[in-house]
C-alpha cells in the first residue's frame, strides 16, 4: 500500500513578471507594469496539477527561508500537496525573472537558487517518501546527479517518469528507469542530437524508445502527442480548445499521465487522459491557476 499516488521530485520557483512595452536592449532601462508573482517552476507545478486532479501528491524541493520559499510552501499546502518532503534553506528560493511584450514575447532569467542545491543526500535522506510513492515523477530544473540518485533509489516496484526540461544529453541509466520519457518536440531535438535532423516526431519516438526507456510520449502542443513503447507508435489526439495561454500545458500533461499509469491504466489511455488535462489548462491563464480539477476534465 502505498501512501502516494505521485511523488514529484523538482524545482519551486517564484516567477516574478513585468509587462513591458519592448524588452530593454543591453543598457537600457523601460519602464513596466506593476510586479506580478506567481508560484511556478516545473516541479510545483507538476505537484499542484496532480494534486488539484485528486492525486495523493508529495513534492521533494528545496525552497529558500524567505518570503518566496513562504508562498511556495502556501500554494503546494492549499493545492493538497503533503510538503513533508520540501526542504527549506540554503540558498534563496529559485526564482524567474520574466518580461513579456504585448505580442507575448517574453526575456527570461533563472536564479536556480536553492533548486540547485537539492542534492542527492537529499534524495537518501527522502528515501521513505520514495518508498512511499506509487511512482515518481522528475524533470531538470534540478541537478542531474540528484535525478541519477532518485532512479538508484526508486521503490521495487515503483515507477519514474522523466520530463527533460531544459533539455541535456542523459546517462543511459536515467533513459532506462524511464517509464515513460515525456518530450515536446524541442526536448526529443536535443536528447537525439544529430539523429533528429530531418527526422518526423514517429521517427524521433523510435529512436527515443531505443535509447533505453520502456516508453516515450512526445507531445505535439495543438497536435496532441504520440505514446510509443513496444507495441508500437500511436498518435493520441488533442481536444480541440481556444488557448488563451499555453504556459505550464506540458506540466499539467506530464502529472495527468503519471497519475493515471500509478492507477494502472495502460499507456495510450493515460496519454488521451492527460491530452484532456492539457488541453483545459490552456483555456486559462498562467500556470498553476490554470489547472483543472477531475470534474472541469471531465466537463471539457
Ligand atoms: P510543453 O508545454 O512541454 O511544450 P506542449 O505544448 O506539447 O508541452 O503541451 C502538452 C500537451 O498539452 C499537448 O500534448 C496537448 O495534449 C496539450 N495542449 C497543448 N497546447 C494545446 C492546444 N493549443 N490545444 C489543445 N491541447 C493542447
Amino acid at each position: 500500500m502505498y501512501d502516494y499516488d505521485l511523488l514529484v521530485v523538482g524545482s519551486a520557483n517564484a516567477d516574478l513578471v513585468v509587462g513591458v512595452e519592448r524588452r530593454p536592449a543591453a543598457g537600457e532601462t523601460v519602464l513596466g507594469s506593476d510586479l506580478a508573482v506567481h508560484p511556478g517552476g516545473k516541479g510545483a507545478n507538476q505537484a499542484v496539477a496532480a494534486a488539484r486532479l485528486g492525486a495523493r501528491t508529495a513534492l521533494l524541493a528545496r525552497v529558500g527561508d524567505d518570503a518566496y520559499g513562504r508562498l511556495l510552501l502556501d500554494t503546494q499546502r492549499a493545492a493538497g500537496v503533503d510538503t513533508v518532503g520540501v526542504l527549506v534553506g540554503g540558498a534563496p528560493t529559485g526564482v524567474a525573472l520574466i518580461t513579456v511584450d504585448p505580442s507575448g514575447d517574453n526575456s527570461i532569467v533563472v536564479a536556480p537558487g536553492a533548486n540547485a542545491r537539492l542534492a542527492p543526500g537529499d534524495v537518501r535522506a527522502a528515501a521513505c517518501l520514495l518508498q512511499a510513492s506509487r511512482v515518481v515523477s522528475a524533470q531538470l530544473e534540478i541537478p542531474l546527479e540528484t535525478v541519477e540518485e532518485i532512479v538508484r533509489n526508486l521503490p521495487d516496484g515503483g515507477r519514474f517518469v522523466l520530463n527533460p526540461s531544459p533539455p541535456r544529453p542523459l546517462p543511459r541509466a536515467v533513459l532506462d528507469a524511464c517509464d515513460p520519457l515525456i518530450v515536446n518536440e524541442h526536448e526529443a531535438r536535443v536528447i537525439l542530437g544529430a539523429s533528429a535532423t530531418d527526422g518526423t516526431p514517429e521517427e524521433w519516438a523510435r529512436l527515443l524508445l531505443a535509447r533505453g526507456p520502456r516508453s516515450v510520449v512526445v507531445t505535439l502542443g495543438a497536435g496532441g502527442a504520440l505514446a510509443a513503447d513496444a507495441q508500437g507508435v500511436t498518435r493520441v489526439p488533442s481536444v480541440p480548445v481556444r488557448a488563451v495561454d499555453t504556459t505550464g500545458a506540458g506540466d499539467a500533461f506530464t502529472a495527468a499521465l503519471a497519475w493515471r499509469l500509478g492507477a494502472g491504466a495502460p499507456l495510450r489511455e493515460a496519454a488521451a487522459y492527460a491530452a484532456r488535462v492539457g488541453a483545459a489548462a490552456v483555456t486559462r491563464r498562467g500556470a498553476q491557476e490554470s489547472f483543472p480539477t477531475a470534474e472541469e476534465v471531465a466537463a471539457l
